[in-house]
């Protein structure tokens, strides 16, 4: 029997008949994989806390059919403390769920779990400023994925954008600056100040990056470009995130 060690954060949980629990993962070498954790809702389950949405742990899986059964589970981190909070639950959440979008099966992507990783730490265990640590996520996660934006040319005229105001394009996924901005009503406004927040998250790795400040003006830009080039490249509108409007900016 062949069976395949890795490791896991539980993105997705759906409960299935008896005590079974049907598991979206996250591995670093096989991608988004489903796993089936048998009998882990009985309370003296040996699978009890890796089964749990979040879950961090090292797995032992046998592969069947398309999907996985659960043989071994051990828990790395189960970042409890996301439940704390509504605010702390929700952002985690939308970072579990815009991950899910993007993740594909059957390849690795060990960039794409270090960041999932950080991101649910800062959802656990940090201390401030939750908005700006999810607006940095969805960023990061964007250029990790194959849309850098481009900053440091216009991409309607090509040159390099001088001025202070400039608009930002989802659809071409960059700027347009001061001169070309006049014939691009539909651009989002974004402040010189915003866009080099937005390359240094591009630039500083993914444990640096969660640790940049980012002011209320640029949260606020952010909050509106950020949304927009997600649902433009992805083609799909990640719902949990209209449920953070409540608690950030
Ligand atoms: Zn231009």
């Amino acid at each position: 029997m062949k069976f395949v060690h890795t490791q896991g954060v539980v993105l997705r949980t759906a409960d299935r008949k008896e005590s079974d629990r049907l598991l979206t993962v996250l591995s670093p070498e096989l991608g988004r994989i489903l796993v089936l954790a048998r009998g882990c809702r009985k309370p003296k389950s040996k699978f009890l806390s890796c089964s749990q949405l979040f879950c961090y742990g090292d797995l032992i899986l046998q592969p069947y059919r398309d999907i996985y059964i659960m043989n071994q589970a051990e828990v790395r981190n189960s970042f409890f403390d996301i439940r704390s909070d509504m605010e702390r639950l929700s952002g985690a959440t939308y970072i579990a769920n815009l991950t899910e979008e993007v993740a594909t099966t059957g390849e690795n992507n060990f960039p794409l779990f270090r960041l999932l990783l950080a991101g649910l730490s800062y959802f656990a265990f940090g201390e401030k400023d939750l908005a700006g640590r999810m607006l940095i996520y969805e960023l990061k996660l964007m250029d990790l994925i194959g849309y850098r934006p481009v900053l440091d040319t216009c991409v309607i005229c090509g040159n390099h954008p001088v001025g202070s105001a400039f608009s930002f394009r989802p659809e071409q996924g960059g700027l347009v600056c001061e001169n070309c901005r006049g014939s691009d009503p539909s651009g989002i406004p974004i402040s010189r100040e915003t866009s080099r927040v937005m390359q240094k998250i591009l630039d500083a790795d993914i444990d640096e990056c969660f640790r940049l400040p980012i002011s209320l003006g640029e949260k606020e830009q952010l909050n509106r470009i950020l949304p927009a080039y997600i649902e433009q490249k992805l083609e799909n509108k990640i719902k949990s995130r209209d449920f953070l409007k409540s608690f950030f900016i």
